[in-house]
């Protein structure tokens, strides 16, 4: 058969359908003139190909917009014509149309993967597919390729006959299309086995002239007792597929002689009711196999067939069975869903809406009545879940996804050491950023270096916990000293904004409620994202207003100020890890007595008992004082207590008193020192000691300094 424009014109003219001619020419000559000088491996020019698979789609009376883009299926792949050329020359249509069938065509097709694996490929092919005609346009690409396969080198044609058999056969199937599932399969078959298949061939070929005579009686017979029926129904009588035997003898291990249903003999009415007329005849000239009968027809199958099955046995006692159906249905059975446009021509299969269907309620809901080409579609939108995008590696495997992950989600789900090692990656062979949102049907090919490492702001863009803690556990391991300036750098920046000048201590307190050891691995933690900064700063600016904070003025009525201390060395009565914080007007120490003072939402502040402001609180405030008491010293506690110390003004006076407070191995947190008008020098130092005694023992030696008139504890820094 040699496809050209003449023989498609011909043949469109004989269908008598509305189609545009005009537009179906131009279409040709715009991918006449792209393939020209291109030859097929059957040495035949390339155009040949598209003709023909245009004329498939003419024999399931697809539409004008169809055929032209099974004209040009092919030149936006392999030529310089350019999408938007077609969407100006052809309209959007034709333009989505020649897209869908490119983008689905690139998808990479495993054929190794289990059956899972497989149906999920089949899925995203007809969920890329959002105008159901580019899943029939495909189809009818790969039945004329594997028409023409035995030109193809052979493991080429072990490859497509694989993919075939996978994937396009069974989305044939699932779409109701018999004709081109029954050819794909046969072909597919002879490659795959060809000593199987041809062992199928042999025996149904050995008593051909018996079968066909065998055949042609039982289809008189029934003739003869149908004839009143007008119009006259057909009776067709054939082999069944090879494919189907061949599945029956080596899948399910039947032997030649189990199998019922080598033949076949369908008979073809117009009305429903004759259906089941014709059945009732059949029974009554042949003796029906029990449980052989099947009434697709009140319930039809999932991709919408609809018959009469029986199986019955002949006076010779060879079994066959007998398929009983309308025209229509008859259609359906052959074309699926394709058959609707021969009813409706001209009418859309686009797909609206991104509604999740299930596919055989729908059926059984809506019975077989409608002809509504957009339910039908909508009906074979697949059930893949909204939620999730379905994305494929180079080599055809499939990756599930949560819907808005990105090629950093994508290379660690495929593995670690792709993600830690991943420096970018390419979608349809298009480099992309790393935020790029992964679409269903997209392939992504991640590129690695064995120098590459995850980059902190993955951990921003990655959707996924599992990336996400993946990047965390690189860091984590692979840079300790980087996560621990990094987490620095973060504290203080985010401090900064906040207004807020953390200490040391305030640091190490904040490690200490966050359960780390010490600092380090607080700040290395940060670093690497283990904990998230933002998720704690509110517990921090607490802390740090509790210690720093506007309370010296709001709270405290008498003045009362505080430290910028908080420590667990005080046990506050019947209140467990209180936040406790020591009053600056008396700085008290262990050993004092002491009390508390519930305070607005900043815990307790603890005096001394004889401190001023204790004396003079107000009769209202009296509910409000508590009972502390000091808990048992820990040797790493220490309290902030200022000594007031005068003495004669004279050089180093400064350096002894410090040289002294060292001696002691006591820090020194702030001194100041100026003279008073009587010409003595007044100095006033703020230590950090363990207890009372530690305190009086260090008055008690400042004390011996030459020219120290007085040294002593006071409140007031
Ligand atoms: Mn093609």
């Amino acid at each position: 058969m040699l496809y050209t424009i003449e023989y498609l014109t011909e043949k469109i003219k004989e269908s008598e359908k509305p189609y545009d001619l005009d537009k179906i020419t131009a279409a040709y000559e715009v991918a006449n003139d792209a393939h020209k000088g291109v030859k097929r491996s059957s040495g035949e020019p390339y155009i040949t190909h598209p003709i023909a698979v245009a004329c498939i789609l003419l024999e399931f009376y697809m539409d004008t917009d169809t055929l032209c883009a099974a004209l040009l299926h092919d030149v936006v792949e392999d030529t310089d014509v350019t999408l938007d050329s077609l969407r100006k020359r052809f309209g959007d249509d034709v333009a989505n149309l020649v897209d869908g069938v490119t983008k689905i065509g690139q998808v990479p097709l495993n054929n190794t993967k289990e059956e899972q694996q497989a149906e999920n490929t089949r899925k995203i092919l007809i969920a890329m597919s959002k105008d159901i005609r580019v899943i029939i346009i495909k189809l009818a690409d790969r039945l004329h390729n594997m028409r023409t396969i035995m030109y193809r080198p052979p493991e080429k044609q072990r490859k497509k006959a694989l993919e075939t058999m996978n994937f396009y056969a069974p989305i044939a199937h699932r779409l109701g299309m018999s004709a081109v599932k029954e050819e794909m399969e046969d072909i597919s078959i002879k490659i795959l086995d060809p000593y199987g298949s041809k062992m199928i061939e042999d025996m149904l070929n050995k008593h051909k002239e018996q079968r066909d005579t065998f055949i042609d009686v039982i289809k008189n017979r029934i003739r003869d007792r149908i004839q009143d029926i007008q119009p006259p129904p057909t009776i067709e009588g054939r082999v069944k597929s090879v494919y189907s035997i061949y599945k029956k003898v080596y899948v399910k291990g039947k032997s030649f002689d189990e199998i019922y249903d080598i033949y076949a003999v369908r008979v073809i009415v117009s009305t429903v009711i004759e259906c089941y007329n014709v059945l009732g005849i059949i029974h009554d000239i042949f003796k029906p196999i029990p449980y052989r009968f099947k009434d697709y027809i009140a319930t039809p199958k999932p991709n919408r067939y609809q018959s009469l099955h029986t199986t019955v046995i002949g006076r010779e006692g060879i079994p066959f069975e007998v398929q009983i159906r309308t025209y229509e249905m008859h259609n359906t059975a052959q074309y699926g869903i394709a058959a609707h446009w021969k009813y409706k021509a001209g009418i859309s299969g686009k797909v609206s809406g991104e509604k999740r269907f299930d596919w055989i309620r729908h059926i059984i809901e809506q019975q077989q009545d409608t002809d509504d080409i957009e339910q039908i579609a909508d009906a074979i939108k697949v059930d893949l879940s909204p939620d999730d995008v379905y994305v494929f590696t180079p080599k055809g495997d499939v990756i599930t996804l949560p819907a808005g992950s990105t090629i950093i989600d994508f290379a660690y789900a495929i593995h670690t050491q792709v993600g830690n090692r991943m420096t970018g990656a390419k979608v349809g062979g298009k480099l992309i950023r790393f935020d790029y949102q992964l679409h269903t049907g997209d392939i992504v090919e991640v590129m690695t270096s064995s120098s590459a490492c995850p980059n902190r702001n993955w951990l921003e863009i990655a959707k996924t916990n599992e990336a996400r803690s993946k990047i965390r556990s690189w860091f984590k391991r692979e840079c300790r000293d980087e996560n621990i300036r990094e987490g620095m750098t973060a504290i203080e920046n985010e401090f900064r904004r906040n207004k807020m000048i953390p200490d040391d201590e305030f640091i190490q307190d904040l490690a200490h409620i966050q359960h780390f050891d010490n600092k380090e691995d607080f700040y290395a933690a940060i670093g690497y994202g283990g904990v998230i900064l933002s998720k704690i700063m509110q517990r921090a600016k607490d802390m740090y207003s509790a210690r720093h904070g506007a309370s010296d003025a709001t709270e405290d009525s008498s003045g009362i100020g505080y430290t910028g201390r908080r420590r667990s060395g005080v046990i506050v009565d019947g209140m467990e890890n209180c936040l406790v914080k020591f009053a600056k007007c008396c700085n008290p120490l262990p050993g004092d007595d002491i009390i508390g003072f519930i305070t607005r939402g900043y815990g307790v502040s603890v005096h001394k008992t004889d401190c001023m402001n204790v004396q003079s609180s107000p009769p209202e405030d009296k509910e409000r004082w508590i009972k502390v008491a000091w808990a048992a010293a820990n040797e790493s506690d220490s309290y902030n207590a200022t000594i007031d110390i005068i003495a004669e003004d004279r050089t180093a006076l400064i350096a002894d008193v410090t040289a002294v407070i060292a001696g002691n191995r006591i820090p020194i947190r702030h001194i100041t020192a100026h003279n008073l008008k009587n010409g003595n020098g007044n100095i006033i130092v703020t230590v950090e000691v363990a207890s009372v005694e530690q305190l009086t023992n260090l008055i008690a030696r400042i004390c011996k300094i030459s020219g120290i008139i007085s040294a002593e504890r006071t409140g007031i820094v």
